[in-house]
């Protein structure tokens, strides 16, 4: 990103939440884009809503997240097969006529009315770009060998809007794609074993691609503080919130 864009997102950051501090009650995170803002609701553990003008994407929606009395989506993008991504009940309670699902190949199988998008490729939706990104184990396996996720299986995801990227990582540990990445500007990465990566692992994996701001999520059980110290002084803003409500 150039420099003049890098300035008007931090302008627009510390405008609209004072400080850069998480502002509202619910922890939805509002960021400035060079079109409407943009605002995040962390749900629980990976699942996450996207709104933005009047439309509400979702990401991952699955229990223990609540999504009773939440407005209904226009678009939902699942990652990957595991019950903690994809809820096929939460993807049908939110759809409504004309949701779009957006997903890989292996979750289309049961979220039938999925459009897939395979790993590298984008899609555009309204005002939006999509990028699905691969995400998979490289070195924390079952004890069979197997990867918890196979590469090619699942899908981490771009989402360009306004000229600024949002990056959510799906299960996946510092694959070359990731740390390939340019240009984002708010990442959303996952620290927990056995399945993802440790918070240092992927403190060095974000330092690699240098989004502007990092957001953990899908970190039970693990001491976010470590990967926060592993960026100090990196230039790369580490905000953390709750995404295990009571
Ligand atoms: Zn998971």
């Amino acid at each position: 990103m150039k420099l003049t864009a890098a300035l008007f997102l931090t302008a627009a950051l510390c405008l609209i939440n004072g400080s850069g501090a998480a502002v509202a009650a619910d922890e939805t995170q509002i960021f400035g884009t060079e079109r409407s803002v943009v605002r995040i609701t962390p749900l629980y553990h990976a699942s996450a809503m996207v709104q933005v003008g009047r439309d509400i994407i979702y990401i991952d929606p699955a229990k223990p997240a609540k999504i009773e009395g939440r407005t209904a989506a226009d678009l939902i993008l699942i990652t990957d097969i595991h019950g903690d991504h994809m809820d096929a009940a939460d993807v049908a309670a939110l759809s409504k006529a004309g949701t779009l699902v957006i997903a890989p190949a292996a979750v289309a199988k049961t979220i039938t009315e999925a459009r897939v998008l395979d790993n590298g490729k984008s899609t555009r939706w309204r005002d939006f770009k999509i990028t699905a990104v691969p995400m998979y184990n490289i070195s924390h396996n079952q004890p069979s060998g197997q990867p918890y996720h196979d590469k090619g299986r699942g899908n981490g995801y771009v989402l360009n809007y306004g000229n600024r990227n949002f990056y959510f990582a799906g299960d996946t540990e510092g694959v070359p794609e990731m740390r390939a990445l340019k240009d984002i500007d708010v990442a959303f990465i996952p620290m927990n074993l056995p399945y993802t990566m440790t918070p240092a692992e992927a403190a060095d994996a974000v330092k690699a691609f240098k989004p502007k701001l990092v957001i953990p999520y899908h970190h039970k059980g693990q001491d976010v503080e470590v990967f926060k110290k592993a960026l100090e002084g990196s230039g790369i803003q580490v905000r953390l919130l709750n995404w295990y409500p009571e």
